[in-house]
């Protein structure tokens, strides 16, 4: 019997079923490794990784552990994950089963402060009273909230400071009632929303693009597939970009189902993630939604998923198994037969291909609900009406902010950029401050005032003085982040009130629940956001949109960029006139004429698209080849581009497929790590993984270098 084992780093090991033992495909065993015992899960009852080893050298399994077996669809989708992405079958594997599945309520004991003060008052234990007051968990989820080790927990446990708690058990979550509020949808709205609901009940695989303008009625609509999949006894999943931002959204569902989904997420404390898992393993949880990590869970009864804003590039996992959340779903989808929502505004290239083919249904919902009126787009040419000098914002935009102020409607400038300036300069000696981990300028944060590392998240108090030639103030910031363009509007308009809305400063759903309130409370004139303004909120006061720099996301070269550029001025646009009062959009840009501000200009999405699709058909890329990249490195610059060089001379031959470099990656440094990159573009009926696969099995690297196979990479 062939088990995957959890450990790191073991590939497939085979073992003997005792006498009297009944073992399935998908179940949970502990066996004997060496000394020790570990845990694995039966993949194949009948086959043996190594066939040649004779059965009676075969040591037997253990125990049956008692969890609910893997079943077979999420199997498959596993092996399928495992193979498509060239990821080793364990690390797909714990996603479906992380380490909490194995602990039984009772395993773990929860701590919180109640007993008296500790006679020794470190200033660790103090910032522990401090952080811990109110809060429980176990002795880990403790230390990560406040920030300390774990022996200064345990050390406040010795000391009686912290008592034990007993653990409520694996409480059931609410059941959400399909029928709490149901809304009165349009005709429009009514006939998708029908399709929906036949799609969950018929319980077939249906991939499903649900394509409509922000405001149109998207999460109405496909909360009905949600309704349904209740209806029928079964779970609904919802896959949110990112779940820090979902406050909105979770109220928007309690107003319609009644009561809370199940949210997973990985600030759960460990009782609580414990309980979550148990809940979607039996079936207990309803409704989950979740970041891309919900999806490879075992869930009891499945019966759809949605991907809402399913263009988002959080979708694509970038460290790990590197695989692409949509296209997951999908698969899941057909595996256990259940209709995939896409939902969005702004579809992938991908996705918009699949759908004009027909793979996928594609579902219209046309305008905004209530006859809300999409914004009026204007171009704003910065070379004609440049801002003042030391400022970034052209008159024409001053102009905007200040009737809309006057008006007492609130606007929002968007620029895809934190902190207060990308580059610190030196006057004297043009010396650029650098991270010294990666490739990449130190950004300053004024709010914070320092300067960091976006990549690697490196910190630095800013210099008095230049570290180059000493020359004291002389360093320059020089462009705008949202912290200088709050600057700059302050200064502008000193009554007015501002909100800067970053990852910075939207650092937890409470603070982004915060934010909604106070927009919605009109306490809020301006804001001041990168694209985490532009996921999912609705302001209706909001009547103004600026785009600071258009032009940013177009540089780099990169042949998503269009798109990408596309996508977040379009999303960011939403934003404005989603009530009563019609909106307006300014787009600041120094190319006017390049067709994708000419298209943004007109709303003219199907031309835009027609040509980036032509490009890419023109050029063989993705959708109409497959693209895969393997990124080398190592500490030690030497060895990461012998390594790339060794493997580009390894590079597999074939007719239709191409290998590019190796060459430095788009981040030549990266968190201390030198890298190359290599890419491979394929003709889409070659067999790519195994492909790959062959080519890295042909060649012995030093184990200093780490190779990260990349398939569908997102920025290319
Ligand atoms: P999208 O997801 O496409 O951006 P939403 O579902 O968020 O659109 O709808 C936009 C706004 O219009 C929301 O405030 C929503 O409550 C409202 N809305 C949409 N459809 C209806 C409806 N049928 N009845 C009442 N309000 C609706
Ligand atoms: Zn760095």
């Amino acid at each position: 019997m062939r088990i995957i084992p959890f450990q790191h780093g073991l590939g497939a090991l085979d073992y003997a079923v005792p006498a009297g033992m009944v073992l399935a495909a998908g179940d949970a065993v502990e066996v004997p490794l060496g000394p020790r015992r570990i845990i694995g899960v039966v993949w194949d009852a009948e086959r043996l990784a190594a066939p040649d080893v004779p059965a009676a050298r075969l040591r037997p399994v253990i125990a049956r552990l008692d969890l609910p077996p893997l079943a077979e669809p999420l199997r498959r989708l596993i092996d399928w994950t495992a193979d498509y992405y060239v990821a080793p079958l364990q690390s797909v594997v714990r996603m479906a089963w992380p380490s909490v599945a194995f602990l039984s309520p009772r395993e773990f004991t929860e701590y919180r402060l109640g007993g008296p003060l500790p006679k020794r008052l470190t200033p660790e234990r103090a910032q522990a009273l401090e952080k811990l007051e109110g809060r429980q968990g176990t002795a880990r989820d403790l230390a990560r909230m406040a920030g300390v080790s774990d022996a200064v927990i345990r050390g406040l446990v010795g000391a009686g400071t912290l008592i034990a708690e007993k653990v409520s058990g694996d409480a059931s979550p609410p059941v959400p009632d399909p029928d709490f509020a149901p809304p009165a949808l349009s005709a429009e709205q009514r006939d998708v929303a029908d399709e929906l609901i036949a799609a969950v009940s018929a319980g077939q695989f249906a991939p499903m693009l649900l394509e409509g303008v922000t405001g149109s009625g998207k999460t109405e609509v496909y909360f009905e597939a949600v309704a349904e999949a209740i209806r029928v006894q079964g779970q609904a999943l919802v896959m949110v970009p990112e779940i820090a931002l979902t406050a909105p959204w979770l109220a928007r569902f309690a107003a319609r189902f009644g009561c809370q989904p199940l949210a997973w997420h990985s600030d759960l404390k460990t009782s609580e993630r414990r309980a979550a898992w148990a809940a979607i393993a039996d079936g207990r949880a309803r409704v989950v939604v979740g970041a891309r990590s919900a999806l490879f869970l075992p869930y009891a009864n499945l019966k759809t998923i949605i991907v809402d804003e399913a263009h988002e590039a959080s979708f694509k996992q970038e460290e790990g198994v590197h695989y692409h959340a949509r296209d997951v779903a999908v698969m899941r989808g057909r595996m256990e037969a259940l209709p995939v929502v896409l939902a969005t505004a702004t579809p992938a290239i991908e996705t918009q291909v699949l759908a004009s083919r027909g793979t996928y249904r594609h579902l219209h919902l046309p305008g905004r609900f209530g006859g809300a009126e999409l914004p009026d787009v204007q171009l704003v040419d910065m070379t004609r009406h440049p801002p003042a000098r030391g400022q970034f914002l052209s008159p024409l935009v001053v102009a905007a902010l200040d009737q809309t102020l006057a008006k007492g409607e609130q606007s929002l400038l968007f620029l895809n950029r934190r902190g207060y300036a990308p580059l610190t300069l030196c006057r004297t000696c043009g010396h650029r401050i650098q991270c010294p981990n990666c490739t990449a300028w130190m950004v300053e944060h004024r709010l914070s005032r320092r300067l960091a590392c976006h990549h690697c998240g490196h910190q630095m108090p800013v210099p008095d003085a230049c570290p180059e030639c000493g020359a004291a103030d002389s360093l320059a910031a020089c462009g705008p982040g949202v912290e200088r363009i709050g600057e700059e509007v302050r200064r502008l308009f000193p009554a007015a009130r501002t909100a800067i809305v970053t990852s910075d400063t939207i650092t937890s759903p409470a603070r982004a629940a915060a934010l909604v309130q106070a927009v919605a409370a009109g306490a809020v004139d301006i804001i001041i956001g990168t694209q985490m303004v532009t996921k999912g909120y609705h302001f209706p006061d909001l009547t103004l949109v600026g785009i600071v720099d258009a032009d940013l996301g177009l540089s780099g070269g990169d042949l998503r960029a269009g798109e990408r550029c596309w996508q977040q001025i379009v999303q960011a646009s939403g934003r404005a006139g989603r009530g009563e009062k019609p909106g307006r959009v300014l787009i600041q840009t120094h190319q006017p004429g390049a067709a994708l501000m000419q298209a943004l200009a007109k709303g003219d999405a199907d031309g835009f698209f027609a040509a980036e699709i032509a490009a890419r058909r023109d050029l063989g890329l993705p959708p109409f080849g497959r693209l895969a990249a393997l990124v080398i490195s190592s500490e030690d610059a030497a060895a990461a581009k012998a390594a790339a060089d060794t493997l580009g001379d390894a590079a597999p031959r074939a007719d239709g497929l191409m290998v590019l470099g190796p060459a430095p990656a788009p981040l030549a440094m990266l968190r201390g790590r030198h890298r190359h990159r290599l890419l491979v573009q394929a003709r889409r009926d070659l067999p790519l993984p195994a492909i790959l696969r062959g080519w890295l099995a042909g060649v012995a690297l030093p184990s200093s270098v780490r190779v990260v196979v990349d398939v569908d990479p997102y920025s290319f």
